[in-house]
């Protein structure tokens, strides 16, 4: 699942409109830009095998990003971090820390069983990437239920939709070029770690611009 991790940071800002843009589009895919950090240094490990069906990954090793524990880890420092560094509401702390953690929820539906529930434990994913066309409606849906609520969030505080719409074609424009361009056959390395994180980091400073104004609101009158 790439775009569809996207959905839980737009419901977010929907409902709380004055958390940075940011800090949920990247904490949504946080535990994946570990991920590519980790597999770029060899820290996890996984291969892509062409042969299957969706995703071609095989991600045999990714206790630190994946695992259960490691992701309540990421979400609880990921929310206590944005309140101290950003001084962000409790509220949207809170939000950024379920943001983090809806990524493993997310994964859990489409990964085939690769996501520790403890270290050394059973591993667990339901496996929709074994059906590709119910994945990518899944992943399509989610993003435009939840896109609908935060281009209405934006319209209600006076900011125009269009670049909460043009950030969600980008997404699924990047969504098709990541299927038709999976990594070789073979172990993942240094390549496709940098090359996911760049994708990764592109989507969190473009949310920087759809988010510009968020300071600059028309105030309304009395
Ligand atoms: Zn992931």
């Amino acid at each position: 699942m790439f775009a569809g991790h996207y959905a839980a940071a737009f419901a977010a800002k929907a409902a709380e409109p004055t958390t940075p843009l940011w800090t949920l589009v990247a904490g949504c895919q946080l535990i994946d830009i570990g991920w590519s950090v980790f597999i770029a240094a060899g820290i996890e490990h996984g291969e892509a095998d062409p042969s299957l069906p969706g995703s071609t990954l095989i991600l045999s090793d990714m206790p630190w990003t994946h695992s259960l524990p490691a992701v309540i880890v990421w979400s609880v420092a990921a929310g206590l971090l944005a309140s101290a560094l950003l001084r962000v509401s409790i509220r949207s702390a809170v939000l950024i820390g379920a943001v983090v953690f809806s990524h493993w929820l997310l994964d859990l539906i489409v990964h085939r069983p690769d996501l520790e529930l403890f270290p050394n434990g059973p591993k667990v994913g339901l496996g929709l990437w074994n059906y590709p066309v119910p994945e990518q409606a899944v992943e399509m849906g989610l993003l435009a239920v939840t896109g609908i609520f935060w281009a209405a969030s934006r319209k209600a505080l006076g900011q125009n939709a269009w670049p909460a719409a043009l950030f969600m074609t980008f997404l699924v424009v990047l969504q098709i070029v990541v299927m038709f361009m999976g990594p070789p056959p073979g172990p993942l390395g240094a390549q496709m770690g940098f090359s996911a994180l760049a994708a990764y980091l592109l989507v969190a400073m473009l949310s920087l611009l759809v988010d510009a104004k968020r300071t600059s609101l028309p105030q309304a009158s009395p």
